[in-house]
């Protein structure tokens, strides 16, 4: 393991071979493998973790991808969409909470109606907080035009997951229709970027028929496309989703395992850019998050959705801090990620440091 890690923190262009021995490192190996990319965080970016209030402010989606307990298709659960002010209250919740971030997601709607709504929720949240916050969105995959328009109400962060970057296996995952189209998503990944967002993607680890090589050619198709933040976290089955009942060669805990090694190789590949540890890990493991930053992330979301939507934005199953307030979760994140020898940069944007170099050396 020493020699690959030695070439690869070295190389700039690692080989797939290489990063698939690293993937696949258990025991010692694995302790090598988490230790370097901690080391490798804390020298490039210190020992900071930066919190994002995360709203997810509506379930209603038009998509039906294969995994997800909010596709359109999933008639089980109630859908709700929390009016204007309540998500200004808990952008103000953020805001109290020094923060200085938050993250707007939902399911994908694409209408002007839709634009218009955040465009003007974007204007109403920067008043209402003086411009305190550093505003995130995850909206799926829209037009340019509507990209533009959200970048020019203050929005400055977007999160779209490629899901897999392989096309093959994201026809597998998902119907086959024009809305849902691998070309597509990666097009508005290249808008997001044009347009001067700092640009997050990510990919589910351990989904059916993945392989190690569809992973590590993930984290060189990141690291290819200069992505500024990513957000990748085990998939997980829902039980009312038609990849419910699909052979997965990975059990959870094997799932969360290679997480934790994909979050490595990541952060030795790319050392400047924000890795967020996904709330899903929490849901396999109680300190799945915290176990991540120790494996080289810098980020966490936790959840301020108002406490009584939580149950309905179920992605997956076991979804973690569906019954507790905010407030609750405030006081487990802060004693558990200090506990990691981090510290909480509170009040502090925390941008992708990766994004602020390459801006500033154009
Ligand atoms: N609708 C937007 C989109 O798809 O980009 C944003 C919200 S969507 C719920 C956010 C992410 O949830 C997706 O990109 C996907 O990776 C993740 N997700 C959905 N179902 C999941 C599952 N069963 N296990 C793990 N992650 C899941
Ligand atoms: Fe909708 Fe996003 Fe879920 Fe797909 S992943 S069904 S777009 S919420």
């Amino acid at each position: 393991m020493k020699d690959i890690l030695d070439r690869v923190i070295k190389s700039d262009q690692p080989e797939s071979k290489d990063i698939i021995v690293m993937l696949k490192a258990c025991g010692e190996d694995q302790k090598a493998l988490l230790s370097s990319a901690r080391l490798i965080k804390n020298k490039s970016l210190g020992n900071k973790v930066y919190f994002r209030g995360l709203i997810e402010f509506s379930n209603i989606c038009s998509k039906d991808c294969l995994y997800c307990g909010i596709r359109k298709g999933n008639f089980f659960i109630d859908r709700y969409n929390i009016s204007d002010q309540d998500i200004i209250n808990a952008a103000g919740f953020a805001r109290a909470n020094n923060y200085a971030s938050i993250v707007l997601q939902s399911g994908e709607i694409f209408s002007p109606v839709f634009t218009r709504r955040i465009e003007n929720l974007l204007k109403k949240i920067h008043k209402a907080t003086d411009g305190s916050l550093r505003i995130t969105l995850s909206l799926g995959e829209q037009d340019k035009e509507t990209y533009i328009r959200w970048f020019n109400s203050g929005a400055h962060r977007y999160l779209l997951r490629i899901e897999t970057s392989n096309p093959d296996l994201y026809v597998r995952i998902h119907p086959q229709d024009d809305l849902h189209n691998f070309d597509k998503r990666l097009q508005s990944l290249y808008h997001l970027k044009s347009i001067g967002y700092q640009t997050g993607t990510g990919v589910m680890i351990g989904l059916p028929g993945q392989t190690y090589e569809d992973l590590a050619n993930d984290i060189l198709f990141m690291k290819t496309f200069e992505i500024d933040m990513v957000g990748m976290g085990p998939y997980i089955e829902h039980s009312d989703t038609p990849l419910f009942n699909s052979n997965n060669s990975l059990n959870l805990q094997q799932r969360f395992s290679l997480t934790l090694n994909m979050i490595a190789v990541l952060r030795i590949v790319m050392p400047k850019i924000n890795i967020a540890a996904a709330t899903a890990l929490q849901a396999i493991d109680k300190m799945g998050r915290e176990k991540a930053i120790l494996a080289g992330a810098n980020v966490i979301m936790p959840n301020i959705t108002p406490g009584i939507y939580r149950d309905s934005y179920s992605l997956y199953n076991n979804k973690p801090c569906t019954d507790e307030n905010a407030d609750d979760c405030i006081n487990c994140l802060d004693a558990r990620i200090k506990m990691t020898g981090s510290e909480i940069g509170y009040g502090e944007w925390g941008d992708s440091i990766f994004f602020i170099d390459k801006s500033s050396s154009c």
